[in-house]
């Protein structure tokens, strides 16, 4: 374990946890249930099962997925059955169906049993009230489920985030980290965090920075060439296809590793003119987002929608696929060696139902 002390005013600490934190013996007399297969769940049921600890997968009678757990030599039983059977239910159904799912097993959960999660959603806003005496840990991967399912195989790690919501047994924390080191967390590094902090976060960086953001600045860029004449090849391999060879470097070395590979000119260029673009409006912009994220108003927005049958998320998504960017992008891509690539990088994870 590594204690990281930076010096803030607020006694900023980060604790993180590697495989000679944990101890497997603590999940070796427990049975653990993993609802759902999908992009975690496969991933979390397999190397849990590989890591030598009692797992089944519990699915609906009509999940498609159930071929593919069972021909994996999973136990597969209804999500009722198999919270009844565990000590450990790990809920990997998607966000939005937790808890109805939630309300199907809460009668076979024991005092002393272990809820555990991938994401904080739920509990934190209160879509899923755990009843007492009942462990309530998180472990999140901070990666899609085919990557932690890939690099377990490889005897790799994925990172991932540890928090505790209940300690009913005193021993929560301990169970949480042996199943991160489970599904090979541990091998990579696992950082303590709670339920609040991750929840308020993953939205918060995936609103303003990694999916809306990004998209946002992708099309306002193409947008911004075309709209003065210039060609959509052009403009969509300069705002959308270079972006990944930014991000692999920022991802490898830092900002400062990206601004050392490229041109004095292009790092001239950015550090004057990225500021301009995102300014302090943008600012003012992310300011309100986060507050949404944690007065709960976006949490409960998103929850009238699903309710109501996703009227906006359809639309949106409809005007998304439509943008001119995107059939561009397609018939470039087509012509292109790197597109067969591309095809192998994405999931194998089994079909959603
Ligand atoms: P997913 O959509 O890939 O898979 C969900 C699976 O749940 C389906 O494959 C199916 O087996 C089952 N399912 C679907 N609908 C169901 C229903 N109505 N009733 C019962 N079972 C049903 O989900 P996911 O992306 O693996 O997300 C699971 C959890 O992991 C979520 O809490 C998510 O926030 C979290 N998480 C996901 C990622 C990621 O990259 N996908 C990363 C970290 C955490
Ligand atoms: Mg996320």
């Amino acid at each position: 374990m590594s204690t990281d002390e930076t010096p803030d005013d607020e006694e900023f600490t980060t604790t993180v946890y590697d495989d000679d934190d944990a101890d497997l013996g603590v999940l070796a007399e427990k049975t653990v249930a993993v609802l759902g297969y999908g992009s975690q769940g496969h991933a979390h049921a397999l190397n849990l099962h590989e890591s030598g600890i009692d797992v089944m997968v519990g699915l609906r009678k009509s999940s498609s997925s159930r071929g593919a757990a069972e021909a994996e030599g999973l136990r597969v039983m209804t999500p009722k059955n198999a919270a009844s059977e565990a000590q450990v239910v790990s809920v990997l159904v998607p966000d939005t169906v937790q808890p109805a799912v939630y309300a199907e097993i809460e009668d076979e959960l024991e005092p002393g049993d272990t809820l555990q999660f991938a994401h904080g959603f739920n509990v934190h806003y209160g879509q899923i009230e755990p009843k007492e005496e009942v462990n309530v840990t998180m472990v999140a991967p901070k990666s899609p489920g085919h990557l932690v399912r890939r690099n377990y195989e490889n005897d790799e790690g994925t990172p991932g985030l540890l928090a505790v919501y209940r300690d009913a047994t005193g021993d929560a924390h301990d169970l949480g980290l042996a199943y991160a080191k489970a599904i090979g967390c541990t091998r990579a590094g696992v950082v303590e965090t709670s339920f609040r902090e991750e929840t308020e976060t993953d939205l918060f960086g995936e609103q303003a920075v990694l999916c809306g953001g990004v998209t946002s600045l992708v099309k306002q860029g193409y947008e911004t060439l075309v709209d003065d004449g210039y060609s959509p090849e052009m403009a969509y391999f300069e705002c959308l296809n270079e972006l990944k060879l930014i991000v692999d470097l920022l991802y490898e070395d830092g900002l400062g590793g990206m601004w050392d590979s490229v041109s004095d000119t292009a790092e001239y260029g950015g550090l004057t003119r990225g500021d301009v673009v995102v300014d302090e409006h943008a600012r003012e912009n992310m300011e309100a987002v986060l507050e949404a994220v944690q007065d709960g108003t976006f949490a409960r927005e998103w929850i009238n929608e699903n309710q109501a049958n996703r009227p906006s998320y359809t639309q949106l998504r409809h005007a998304e696929k439509t943008h001119e960017i995107e059939e561009v992008g397609e018939n470039l891509r087509a012509l292109f060696a790197w597109s067969e690539d591309t095809e192998e990088e994405t999931a194998e994870t089994p079909a959603d139902d």
